[in-house]
């Protein structure tokens, strides 16, 4: 079975953990260092980024997150997951201590809707993924408000926003698909999940464990 991890320090996990379930994961609430390393793939929920940033770093949890993201298995950062994984917050959004894993070339920009559009719901196109819109709901989200070459923009707002992002097997989404009754991307994320460690696994002589 394919093994997802939710980091569950602080935020929106058990939505996750819960959506996961319901698709046939077998889904971890992740706290430790060591829990990392047995996972197919990983997801930081949105929450509150500063939080989650420092509580990364204290429990030591840093370094196993890097080593899952360099060795091609998916991770997923949701809303303040999403700020995470950038290399960079616009400045005049930046908390003044905002920690980092600067896994992804993008800058995104911190509650980009502000106190008038604090939370909104809206559909979206994601063509990399569904044929028909995502319902999105965003809370107090970020967008993205700048790409490098190798990121591939995976879905916009009307207006041209950067809502969801991919470069290799990072993946980012500014909104909280875990909220909604739709799963088709969390489908889709156990599916690449279950794709990475099939091909990280040494194939000896064809013979591959299924599930
Ligand atoms: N505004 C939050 C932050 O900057 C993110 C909100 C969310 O994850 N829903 O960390």
């Amino acid at each position: 079975m394919t093994v997802i991890g939710v980091l569950a320090l602080q935020g929106a996990f058990i939505e996750h953990i819960k959506k996961l379930n319901q698709i046939g994961v077998d889904a971890r609430e992740i706290r430790l260092p060591e829990q990392i390393a047995e996972l197919d793939g990983l997801i930081i929920p949105g929450g509150e980024s500063t939080t989650i940033g420092k509580l990364i770093d204290r429990f030591e949890l840093r370094a196993p997150i890097v080593e899952l993201a360099h060795s091609g298995r998916p991770l997923w950062g949701t809303c303040a997951g999403m700020i995470l994984l950038a290399h960079a917050v616009d400045e005049d959004t930046r908390a003044r201590s905002q920690p980092l894993l600067d896994l992804m070339d993008l800058t995104v920009r911190r509650n980009a809707f502000g106190s008038q559009l604090d939370s909104f719901e809206t559909d979206l196109d994601f063509p990399a993924v569904a044929e028909t819109p995502i319902h999105a709901v965003f809370i107090r989200a970020p967008i993205i408000s700048a790409v490098g070459p190798d990121v591939e923009v995976l879905s916009r707002l009307e207006n041209g926003q950067i809502v969801a992002a991919r470069q290799r097997n990072l993946i980012v989404t500014s909104f909280h698909p875990e909220l909604t009754s739709d799963d088709r991307l969390h489908r889709w994320f156990a599916r690449t999940a279950k794709a990475a460690t099939a091909d990280l696994l040494p194939t000896t002589g064809g013979a591959k464990i299924a599930g």
